[in-house]
């Protein structure tokens, strides 16, 4: 189950008792709750049993459905009802038979990223035939515009049971789970749809009000086991003038804290020794107690999101009894799937509902294997998706053998011996979006203090002695960055210490004074390449900890922001930087160039669909597009800003700004274009339009002539032809042109590219050596002769 915030909550208090009147006047109308855990875990286990009635004709003229834009014709054919609940409650049927699915497009960048999808470039929406469909929803007037069910047992529905099984096994979501929560949800808003159409095969509809956007189609490629997010809209109180979604997260509850005990004794049953630095991975055991406040009222089940490979063993509440919980175990059904899976769902059923703003407390036991670190958010329970965005304090507690050694975030706190045990404790009392520890069975331990600096300590998992150097390498990397960086952005990291430790991994993150780095930057070091992967991410503590994305759309801010802060670290930290940052652009040209263009990348989608611009054939576009072309958006932005200034220090202006402005919260995409229009006066939307909202890449054919002009007493004249391809019409960009006269002399002028063809002339004082459009890749553009 994926889910992002609680259906509409009222912000004011009297809007929250308003909503709770409401919500129990909506009881007859709504689907009722099941009273108690064993309740709804009985409801669940009917649910799960995919079970039908009889099937019941539709009346003559059939059943029209509609949902903002959407409409679903069932024209004629025959619906099967889903076993009741408990309390009566049908929350689906199968319908056969003839029907239409419309559906239109109000987001414009929306839209066109469908025709890419569909790889029709007039698509504007749905209008799409279909013979079968699946209905879930915990709307009682959803159900109410269909026929009443034929009396009878129920008995298994294949079509019902293969949709299951697909949306569970191949999707990772339990429609069952979220139906049983939605009854525990006062207002709750679920419908999804899957409908088997002509034109797409089964096309998934979701109006969900757990989502930031309720409204998504999502298609699922059988072939290559992927699900394309199609379209994903907001709904429609939320959406702009323009149809364009704020994407406004409202999670039900805040949470506040999390003390998280692990017990690291054990090694993995699973896995040998594994990574660069030989390492035995350990069966991890959980006590996690979460404290919260319910942000609305009358909350009886609790949508939560956990790592998908912990397997949970308890919920307890505050006076330790045990709650029900529903997790399916995903690896336990299917063969394809590995046993440690589960579904990442955590849907936990309370005795009483929860009264907003009155703390409340659950605890998790689980355990999961662990390498030498705990990667991102999901290694402890939150609001599903959105725990990011909800900052907590906490308390980190390990206990483990004494041959290891063991780093986490925060303050030490308590280090005692347990028998043959050790026991340590941080408290990280400042709070953070995530919280890690790593450790290690030998070690080397470098650091650096620096005056104006936080300590930066490497943490190695080998005590080789190779590893002294190297470490020291990447402390120093991590200490010149972060001092390029505060002076950069004219802002200070707050914690005393920053540590760097070696992961089992081939990849890096940043937590607030935490880094965890891929163990090869340990061992071996491309020149260049070390300096741009330790600078990423010391970059992400301003950009995704001090300054956060506001949704999976901004998501560009933190990566591009951090790839091209790591880049002008290259530029001035190595004496080949100049070169070092000519490649990367040339590099990210080529790579991105055939984003729109090749095969694969046909359909990959905008910047500003963040891990959506990914597709079954471009696996990597969410990295092609928000890492390498965000950094070259940056690189352009920079150029013109620098063209038009004649100084690099307008968009210096606007990265301290930019931090300045979003410091401690979260900024979006348009608020970025706030902050580089108050710098810079002027009307940006055109260059994010362009760049950032659509895929489009130009390609500037050219050619030169130089003449002398006889009425100028030996002055020339060059004659620029250029012509625009591959982009729609209206694409505008200044594109320098580098003259050379020889002898070190070098000039450079810009023209304004924003027609198919033009011919621009431009006076000289001598005759040039030579003549280059667009040098060094100012431009993300493809050149081609004329
Ligand atoms: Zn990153």
């Amino acid at each position: 189950m994926t889910s992002r915030s609680v259906a509409h909550p009222p912000s004011s208090p009297a809007a929250r008792v308003l909503a709770a009147a409401a919500a129990a006047l909506l009881g007859a109308g709504a689907l009722v709750a099941a009273t108690t855990g064993d309740d709804a875990r009985a409801d669940f286990e009917r649910l799960r049993a995919n079970r039908t009635g009889a099937p019941v004709a539709l009346p003559p003229g059939g059943v029209t459905l509609k949902r903002d834009t959407a409409t679903w014709i069932f024209d004629a054919g025959e619906v099967r009802f889903l076993e009741p609940t408990g309390d009566g409650v049908v929350s689906g049927l199968v319908f056969e038979g003839r029907g239409r699915f419309r559906m239109s497009v109000p987001d414009p960048v929306e839209r066109a990223q469908l025709a890419r999808f569909a790889e029709q470039p007039d698509l504007a929406g749905f209008d799409e035939p279909f013979t079968r469909a699946v209905l879930r929803t915990t709307e009682a007037q959803v159900m109410a515009l269909f026929p009443t069910p034929a009396p009878g047992a129920a008995s298994e529905d294949k079509l019902l049971a293969e949709r299951q099984k697909n949306w569970l096994e191949q999707r990772f979501y339990d429609a069952d789970a979220r139906v049983i929560c939605g009854t525990g949800m006062p207002g709750d808003a679920y419908l999804r749809i899957g409908v088997d159409s002509d034109g797409f095969g089964w096309l998934t509809y979701t109006y969900d009000g757990l989502q930031a956007e309720e409204i998504s189609v999502a298609r699922y490629d059988p072939k290559q086991d992927f699900t394309e997010v199609w379209l994903s809209l907001d709904r429609p109180e939320d959406r702009t003038a323009d149809g364009r979604p704020t994407s406004r997260q409202r999670p039900a509850i805040d949470v506040t804290n999390v003390d998280v005990e692990v017990d690291l004794r054990d090694a993995s049953r699973a896995s040998g020794r594994v990574g660069l630095f030989d390492i035995q991975p350990r069966r991890g055991r959980f006590k996690a107690v979460l404290t919260f406040v319910p942000l609305v009222d009358g909350l009886h089940a609790l949508p939560l999101e956990l790592s998908s490979i912990a397997e949970v063993e308890a919920v307890s509440d505050a006076e330790g009894r045990p709650l029900t919980f529903f997790r399916e175990h995903i690896g336990g059904r299917v063969s394809m799937v590995d046993k440690s899976v589960y579904d990442s769902s955590l849907v936990v059923w309370l005795e009483q509902p929860l009264a907003a703003g009155a703390p409340y407390r659950l605890t998790f036991d689980y355990e999961r294997d662990v390498l030498n670190y705990m990667p991102g958010r999901s290694w402890y329970p939150g609001w599903p998706e959105e725990a990011l965005h909800d900052l907590h304090t906490g308390t980190i507690s390990i206990v483990a053998r004494k041959k290891h050694d063991l780093r986490s975030m925060g303050t030490l706190v308590d280090q005692r011996e347990e028998g043959d045990d050790k026991r340590l404790t941080w408290r990280i009392g400042t709070p953070v979006k995530m919280m890690t520890f790593s450790f290690a069975e030998r070690f080397t331990e470098q650091s650096i203090a620096q005056d104006g600096l936080p300590e930066v300590i490497g943490f190695v998992a080998s005590n080789a002695g190779a590893a002294k150097n190297k470490t020291y390498n990447v402390v120093t990397d991590l200490v010149n960055s972060i001092n390029y960086f505060q002076q950069l952005f004219d802002d200070r990291l707050d914690g005393d210490h920053v540590y760097a430790t070696s992961i089992i991994g081939g990849h890096g993150q940043s937590f607030d004074g935490f880094i965890h780095l891929a163990e090869i930057t340990f061992d071996i070091e491309p020149g260049g390449f070390s300096e741009l992967f330790r600078a990423h991410e010391a970059a992400h503590q301003w950009w995704g900890h001090r300054v956060g994305w506001a949704s999976y759309r901004d998501q560009w801010l933190s990566e591009a922001f951090a790839e091209y802060s790591a880049l002008m670290f290259l530029q001035v930290a190595r004496e080949d930087g100049r070169k070092l940052y000519d490649q990367y652009v040339e590099a990210a040209i080529e790579e991105v160039s055939g984003v729109g263009r090749t095969r694969s990348f046909s359909r990959t989608g905008p910047i500003s669909l963040g891990y959506r611009a990914a597709t079954a054939d471009s696996r990597d576009g969410y990295v092609v597009q928000s890492y390498r072309k965000g950094a070259l958006v940056l690189h352009m932005l920079r150029n013109v800003l620098r063209n038009l200034t004649k100084s690099d220090d307008a968009f210096i202006q606007v990265m301290r700004r930019f931090v300045a402005e979003h410091r401690g919260g979260e900024a979006s995409t348009q608020d970025f274009v706030d902050t580089l229009t108050e710098v810079v006066p002027a009307e940006w939307d055109w260059f994010f339009d362009q760049w950032v909202h659509n895929t489009e890449i130009p390609t500037y054919a050219w050619r030169y002539d130089v003449a002398a002009r006889p009425d100028a007493g030996g002055r020339f004249a060059l004659t620029l032809e250029i012509e625009q391809r591959d982009v729609p019409e209206g694409f505008r960009m200044p594109v320098p042109v580098e003259v050379d006269f020889g002898k070190g002399q070098v000039g450079q002028v810009v023209v304004m590219v924003d027609k198919p063809r033009e011919t621009f002339t431009l006076p000289l004082p001598k005759k040039p050596k030579k003549v280059t459009l667009n040098p060094a890749g100012a431009v993300l553009a493809r050149m081609a002769k004329l």
